[in-house]
């Protein structure tokens, strides 16, 4: 006798979808296997709360039911402040994300201070020990920072990613990821000894002068990949007048997070390559994205935000 197990491994899934997809036909019901709303329910996709502005902080356990019901997945968070979440005791915002349904897998916050030297490190440092036991608590993965420290010179880069690599060991020691997530100064030049950076193309006229680094290369090339990872906002570094595919393809083990961004709701300036973008996100085996919102033209942040994942919902490039 065949039994069905023996069945199935015998046939290859195709042919056995063929056969299953014929027969059901046959008794009259169709599978629906083109079924556009099954297909959209099994993206998984992020949000970064920043997205939604001031009417969720009103409503929290609200506006994390309604994101929840738009069909994102899970969260990064952008209220941590005083060792709280938007005001609330983590476990009390840990429960109410639970509740709803969504998984926090990420939070920003930045230290206190801005002005990074071996006086204010241990500022720094402070700060990411409380704020590290408060995010084992919450559960996270990820601590991304995404404040630019003073970076005025080449030396004040290296001296931003040898504390960039201490605050990784910190975090490290809870089992969550350090990460930075830049604007669009980080794309700005500086040179050895500088005082500014130089934002443009000629900025530092037509040839550029030796010994000078891009920003957010500089952080790439000096932090420890071990203890700093990269989550790339996507539109802000079309904004520094750079292509994220080619950081992209150039760090694929760097960059480990992307932030889906636009002027507005996603789709709509015709200024940002999604396909592309999301081509290297499945080539870079990139696990987590969270789609985020600058600002609106019209409506509420919420609305916005809903355009967004019905944008990435209907575009066939997003799997
Ligand atoms: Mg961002």
């Amino acid at each position: 006798m065949v039994n069905r197990r023996k069945f199935i491994t015998g046939t290859s899934l195709i042919t056995l979808g063929g056969v299953l997809a014929g027969s059901a036909s046959l008794l009259g019901h169709p599978l629906n296997v083109t079924d556009k709303s099954n297909r959209d329910s099994r993206k998984r996709i992020g949000l970064q709360t920043y997205s939604l502005g001031r009417e969720f902080q009103e409503n929290i356990p609200g506006g994390l039911q309604r994101v929840k019901k738009m069909g994102y997945s899970y969260l990064e968070l952008a209220g941590y402040r005083d060792r709280k979440l938007y005001n609330i005791e983590i476990s009390r915002f840990r429960k109410m994300a639970e509740d709803a349904g969504l998984d926090v897998i990420s939070s920003h916050l930045n230290p206190p201070v801005r002005e990074y030297t071996d006086s204010s490190t241990k500022t720094v440092l402070d700060f990411y020990k409380k704020a590290s036991e408060d995010h084992a608590a919450l559960g996270v993965s990820y601590m991304i920072q995404p404040g630019l420290p003073l970076t005025r010179s080449t030396e004040e880069v290296s001296k931003v990613c040898d504390v960039f690599n201490q605050v990784g060991e910190v975090v490290k020691s809870h089992k969550i990821h350090f990460g930075y997530h830049n604007h669009y100064m980080e794309f700005a030049r500086v040179v050895p000894g500088g005082k500014k950076q130089f934002f443009g193309l000629h900025a530092l006229g037509r040839e550029i002068p030796p010994g000078t680094e891009v920003i957010y290369d500089g952080f790439l090339k000096q932090t420890d990949p071990d203890l700093v990872l990269f989550e790339m906002d996507a539109y802000w570094t079309v904004m520094g007048q750079n292509d994220p595919v080619e950081y992209l393809k150039k760090y694929s083990e760097r960059i480990k997070l992307l932030h889906i961004k636009d002027r507005g709701v996603l789709g709509q300036s015709g200024m940002m390559n999604f396909e592309n973008i999301f081509n290297m996100i499945y080539e870079n085996d990139i696990k987590h994205y969270f789609v985020e919102l600058e600002k609106v033209d019209s409506g509420t942040q919420f609305e916005a935000t809903k355009a967004c994942i019905e944008y990435l919902n209907k575009a066939p490039f997003v799997k």
